[in-house]
């Protein structure tokens, strides 16, 4: 793929580290944003070359007018979180559903061909479904308006390949992190606590396991995601599990955590998992090995290295 890109929640972790690997192989990159990085207070410069950003609200028909012709987007521009959708869930719903729902008529009324739809979902859709490890064909069982918002917009993306000619792809990521992270993940807090002398706050954590999955894992399965997409007919539609396909507990990733930073948790208080949360993601990566050729190589240990290594340098450089 050589053509120009529409990368919304571009300001964002992930976002920041997509338009870096799309820079990187000489493409266009459109960078669309609620926060502009280095003129939103508090949002970090982006190393150049930089996309070109677009300021605007997903939500808002105006944000869509006008946009420079793009041969594929990727939607990652969303409120993101399980617990703070809890008390939250119109909010959620209008960014996350009626945000995508204006994305895809935004790229209907390209001129050309519709451009390829690359939308970032979530392992939450699967909630509490009983499957293990969670396959793409395993009913969704949603616990949150978060994932409720994730699924509605899956459903709609599809809906949208049965109408039009659109080529789309879901992504359902599982538990991302990595230098640049959001810091009100599980990871960062504890990275925080530890940093800070604080005590760790910890969900039921020997039996809280999750498949988590560093950001290049994840940037990798969305470039072959696009190339895949590409290359289908007219109309398509394909859910992806992107994970690592490793469970652990979150005793795991703490203890792997202290021994890399060499810092032991001064107090760990120990609570009941809150609403909205499950006890376990695992992603069964079948699906996305075989027809992407997605194969996540970054072990924990060398991911939390890195990880740690971006946390605890001063000053905390974004891509
Ligand atoms: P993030 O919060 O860092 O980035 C989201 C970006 O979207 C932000 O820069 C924000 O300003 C922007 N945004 C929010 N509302 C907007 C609006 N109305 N208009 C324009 N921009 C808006 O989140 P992230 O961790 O980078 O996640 C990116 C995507 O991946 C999201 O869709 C998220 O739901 C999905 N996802 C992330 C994870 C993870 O572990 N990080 C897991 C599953 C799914």
């Amino acid at each position: 793929m050589s053509g120009p890109v529409l990368v919304t929640g571009a300001a964002g972790f992930i976002g920041r580290h997509l338009c870096r690997a799309l820079l990187a192989q000489g493409r266009q990159v459109y960078g669309l944003d609620l926060r502009i990085p280095g003129k939103t207070p508090g949002l970090q410069a982006f190393a150049s070359p930089e996309p070109i950003w677009i300021q605007g609200d997903i939500c808002f028909a105006e944000t869509w007018q006008d946009l420079p012709a793009f041969e594929t987007i990727f939607h990652l521009a969303a409120l993101t979180g399980v617990r703070p959708s809890i008390h939250a869930a119109p909010a959620y719903l209008r960014c996350n559903l009626e945000g995508v729902a204006q994305a895809l008529d935004a790229c209907l009324r390209q001129k050309k061909q519709a451009p390829h739809f690359i939308f970032a979902s979530s392992s939450s859709v699967y909630g509490g479904s009983q499957g293990r490890p969670l396959k793409e064909s395993d009913l969704p069982a949603p616990c949150s308006p978060y994932a409720v918002s994730k699924l509605a917009a899956e459903t709609l993306i599809q809906s949208y390949t049965r109408l039009y000619p659109l080529k789309a792809v879901v992504l359902r990521f599982f538990t991302v992190y990595g230098p640049g992270q959001r810091p009100d993940m599980a990871l960062y807090q504890f990275a925080q606590a530890l940093e800070q002398g604080l005590a760790l706050t910890l969900f039921e954590p020997e039996t809280t396991r999750r498949d988590i999955t560093y950001i290049s894992d994840i940037i990798n399965g969305m470039l072959k995601a696009e190339s895949w997409n590409s290359l289908q007919s007219a109309s398509s539609f394909e859910v992806f599990n992107l994970g690592s396909g490793h469970p652990l507990s979150v005793s795991d990733w703490v203890n792997q955590l202290e021994a890399i930073s060499g810092l032991k948790a001064v107090e760990k208080c120990f609570l009941a998992r809150p609403a909205g949360d499950v006890s376990e993601t695992w992603a069964d990566l079948t699906h996305a090995a075989s027809l992407l050729g997605y194969t996540p190589s970054t072990s924990l240990n060398s991911g939390l290295e890195t990880f740690w290594n971006w946390f605890s340098c001063k000053g905390k450089v974004y891509v």
